[in-house]
């Protein structure tokens, strides 16, 4: 019996570099397209034609199409001041280059809005607390369970079973 396996991911057609895409998942559908994806290097966009396990054509897409990446500061405003937050971020633009405004704006869109922290928090690479950017005991611990963890948000339920306090409002600590 072999103790190996083997993943099979896309080379970038614009940087020539590893995608990180992955494509062996859609040998059994062959062929088929699949698509736009986008370089983990580069992160512009690019066209996948799955003929045969085999035979994986990847193609560019559209040459605006990419994501710039930028440093996000976000700042949770808790009762002895701001803490601070700074994110690894990304900017989808399609077309001309976004002006610095239309930046601003749509990252704004994007943290405030459209998106949910648990997308990415974990991307957060710096917490400053007033001036402190090592801040020990920034969040307050509450309380542990043993052997319950890696919870989706199909298990809302489970969670609200183990920490009840969390879904409580109308009460301060
Ligand atoms: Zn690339």
């Amino acid at each position: 019996m072999s103790q190996t396996y083997t993943q099979t991911y896309c080379m970038c057609p614009w940087c020539g570099e590893q995608s990180g895409c992955r494509v062996d998942h859609l040998f059994a559908e062959a062929p088929r397209t699949a698509g736009g994806w986008f370089c983990r290097e580069c992160r512009r966009e690019f066209l996948v034609d799955v003929r045969s396990p085999s035979e994986v054509i990847v193609s560019r897409g559209k040459p605006d199409r990419r994501f710039i990446p930028c440093a996000t500061l976000l700042a949770l405003d808790g009762a002895d001041g701001p803490v601070y937050f700074v994110m690894d971020d990304e900017s989808y633009e399609d077309g001309p280059v976004d002006t610095d405004e239309e930046l601003q704006s749509s990252r704004q869109f994007f943290f405030e809005e459209h998106s949910c922290p648990m997308n990415w928090i974990g991307n957060c690479r710096v917490i400053v607390k007033a001036g402190d950017d090592d801040p020990h005991g920034v969040l307050r611990f509450v309380r542990s369970v043993r052997d319950a963890r890696g919870f989706d948000l199909d298990a809302r339920e489970q969670v609200q079973r183990l920490f009840p306090e969390a879904y409580r409002t109308g009460e301060s600590k």
